[in-house]
């Protein structure tokens, strides 16, 4: 008899979806993205073989690689390009977010590092 309707508030309690207070630490880990562990291991890998960015190599200066860069670049671990390792190339922080920014008018001065 007569259950009672369970009333809400009007206005109803949708979890707010807002990234406002993460703090930028200090950067995603390749797992936060997505890239996930196999990811992982094929960067360490590679940047075993590469140790240090192809850009500033060819500019005469060792900087350790902390990025790998695609070029061309992929959308992500599910494009087919991703782990062709024909293009991935080696890079310190800061040329991969030249690059990046620069994409189509620079194509990376770098061949080195290929094997
Ligand atoms: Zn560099």
């Amino acid at each position: 008899m007569g259950r009672k309707p369970l009333r809400r508030s009007s206005h109803t309690a949708v979890p707010r979806l807002h990234d406002g207070n993460r703090r930028a630490e200090d950067r995603p880990t390749a797992a936060q993205r997505g890239y996930g562990s196999r990811w992982q291991k094929a960067r360490e890998g590679f940047i075993a073989k590469h140790p240090f960015c192809c850009d500033c190599e060819a500019a005469g200066v060792l900087t350790p690689t902390e990025d790998i860069d695609h070029d061309p670049p992929v959308t992500g671990p599910k494009d087919p390009g991703f782990w062709d390792r024909s293009r991935w190339f080696p890079r310190c922080h800061s040329c991969h977010s030249r690059k990046t920014r620069t994409q189509d008018m620079d194509r990376g001065r770098c061949s080195a590092g290929r094997s």
